[in-house]
């Protein structure tokens, strides 16, 4: 039988994941990413136990292990009082229930990590995608710069402005939610010896902060919000916020966080969104994967994590096939994966999974590899 041959649009997170899973299953790959360069973007990500059993069978536990932060638990604080509301467990007792741990670190170390698992001659940069077309079971990728490639399989993994999604269901309406996410990560030697926890969220009444260490040295400290800001609309890793601005929405919470957001020299700026669960992810022989077809609000930390599950499915479903086997294939992998990331979405968006202490199971206790498909 023949090799399969993907292309896959999009080296982020999602892409790359799904480039190494299908890689272990034998499948050819190349992956098409716009940006020349990969940028260390100023921002921390949460691995949860759902994601991590991915990695691991990626060979990349160990690598993974020595870079991330585990914090014991996860605090929920009062914004001004800093009473503690609940805490959330992350370590050893976490790792024994679930048999993975939960790992906090560096979105760019996640990355590399994941592009130490791809081949760099599998990675073409520079290559934008303009517009797609199918012929029979052939997919054809257009690119920005004219040049043009044939594949069995496209997996659109082009993130919130996905030009594969808009090519296959036209252009979406997305709902502004009027708040922002102020994300940075920083040297926390710039706290000046203030003893701050090792992962806490301070909930206001309209606004909440999230802040960790990103690395095992807590020599990175990394904070993200949820801010009322309701004229801002623009989603983007690159825009930048204007640190008096973000201080002055602060000012009634506590003084370990005023201290923080005090320390930190900028912050990037990326509008917060919410969408309805997309009515299909595939068409013919062509599927959308991560953020391309389930874009999430942060507040549960499970954007990356749901792209790397999907990442996994997707080799389930591809394995062993054939060229004729393609489009049944991806509607499988569609069918498998789209009730519980539109769960996800929906329950992400109402931002209540840690302010009550709602059940994590459903959620760290996926397992890709396990879960029947289909
Ligand atoms: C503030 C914030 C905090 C978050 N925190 C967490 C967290 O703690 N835990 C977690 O799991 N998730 C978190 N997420 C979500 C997570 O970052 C995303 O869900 C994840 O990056 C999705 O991966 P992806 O591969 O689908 O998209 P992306 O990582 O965005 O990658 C898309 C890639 O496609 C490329 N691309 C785009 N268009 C084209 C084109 N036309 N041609 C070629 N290439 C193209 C882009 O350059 C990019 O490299 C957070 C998100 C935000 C905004």
């Amino acid at each position: 039988m023949p090799k399969l041959n993907v292309a896959i649009v999009g080296a982020g997170i999602g892409g790359l994941a799904a480039a190494a899973c299908l890689r272990r299953v034998g499948i050819d790959v190349t992956v098409y990413e716009q940006a020349r360069q990969f940028a260390r973007v100023g921002a921390g990500i949460q691995q949860s136990p759902n994601s991590f059993r991915v990695m691991r069978a990626l060979g990349l536990e160990s690598k993974l292990r020595e870079i991330a932060f585990q914090p014991t638990s996860a605090l929920n604080r009062q914004s001004d009082t800093g009473e503690l509301l609940w805490e959330r467990a992350m370590g050893a007792a976490s790792e024994a229930k679930y048999g993975a741990p939960y790992l906090v670190l560096h979105r760019g170390d996640l990355h590399a990590i994941l592009a130490s698992a791809v081949p760099d001659e599998s990675i073409q940069r520079g290559r934008k995608l303009a517009g797609l077309s199918q012929t029979g079971a052939i997919v054809r990728l257009d690119f920005a710069d004219g040049s043009h490639a044939e594949a069995d399989a496209v997996i659109g993994a082009d993130g919130v402005h996905s030009v594969v999604r808009e090519t296959l269901f036209g252009a979406e309406q997305p709902e502004f939610t009027g708040r922002v996410a102020y994300r940075t990560v920083f040297p926390a030697a710039l706290l000046n010896g203030l003893a701050i926890d090792d992962q806490a969220k301070w909930w206001g009444p309209d606004r909440h902060i999230v802040m960790y260490y990103t690395n095992p040295q807590r020599s990175e400290l990394y904070f993200v919000t949820s801010t009322p800001e309701p004229y801002f609309t623009l989603e983007s890793w690159s825009t930048t916020g204007d640190m008096d601005q973000l201080r002055h929405a602060y000012r009634g919470f506590h003084p370990n966080v005023r201290a923080v957001l005090a320390a930190a020299p900028s912050a990037h700026k990326w509008a917060l969104v919410v969408r309805d669960p997309l009515p299909h992810w595939t068409q013919g022989n062509v599927a959308l994967l991560g953020d391309a077809c389930h874009p999430m609000t942060p507040y549960m930390a499970q954007g990356a994590g749901t792209s790397i599950e999907d990442a996994a499915i997707l080799s389930r479903c591809l394995d062993g096939v054939d060229r004729d086997g393609v489009a049944a294939a991806l509607l499988r992998y569609e069918a498998t994966r789209k009730p519980r990331t539109s769960q996800i979405q929906t329950l992400s968006r109402a931002n209540d999974m840690n302010r009550f202490k709602a059940a994590n199971e459903m959620v760290y206790g996926y397992d890709a590899w396990a879960e029947p498909l289909a």
